[in-house]
């Protein structure tokens, strides 16, 4: 007797809704200054300018790792203007995110790249919620449940534009928030505690 073959292929509305009944938690990492040691000059942030000077801040990739296990997404959302303004080549940017992601267990790397300034528009320059927008569309993820971590007000504002719950990580720059975060935290392990396990647990 011949067997009755089931459908393989799903149909596109079945794939749409699972995908909106099973929507997963993100945490949304800031980079430089949250994840790696951003370079200070006159109590102000700047990118690393080369792979040397990309390095992981202590805590990170354990705390990366307890998020995980949490069961968070795990999505870096940065803004690198300098490629946008001609001052920093894409490829350094590139080749940096490899290695943060060869060494932390990071499920997507959102950029934008685009200069500020006034000299472009985008929807993806932090404060704008773009990024995290786009990848809770592609990955599934429901921003209520998600959160998003910096050290700077444009991801804090960033975070409250995308209907996530935010956390500071407080670095003393010398520069004021706009927004009141949620949270503050002083690095990344502290704002996984916070994250896991309620604030009156830091
Ligand atoms: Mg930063
Ligand atoms: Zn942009």
């Amino acid at each position: 007797m011949r067997r009755l073959k089931l459908p393989v292929n799903q149909n596109s509305q079945s794939l749409v809704t699972s995908a909106a009944t099973k929507l997963r938690r993100a945490v949304f990492l800031d980079r430089d200054g949250v994840i790696n040691r951003a370079l200070e000059r006159e109590s102000k942030p700047y990118p690393p300018r080369s792979l040397d000077e990309f390095e992981i801040l202590p805590g990170v990739a354990a705390a990366c790792e307890k998020l995980k296990r949490g069961g968070y997404l795990l999505v870096v959302a940065t803004n690198q203007p300098d490629v946008g303004r001609g001052t920093m080549a894409k490829e350094l940017v590139e080749t940096i995110h490899a290695e943060m992601c060869r060494q932390l267990p990071i499920d997507r790397v959102e950029v934008c790249f685009h200069p500020g300034q006034g000299k472009s528009a985008c929807d993806c320059r932090k404060p704008k919620p773009g990024m995290l927008l786009r990848a809770a569309r592609e990955l599934g993820i429901d921003l209520k449940e998600s959160w998003m971590v910096g050290d700077r007000w444009r991801d804090v504002d960033c975070g409250h534009a995308a209907g996530c719950r935010t956390i500071f990580i407080d670095r003393g720059y010398a520069e004021e928030l706009r927004q009141k975060p949620h949270f503050s935290a002083g690095n990344l392990a502290k704002a996984a505690d916070i994250i896991l396990h309620g604030p009156q647990n830091r």
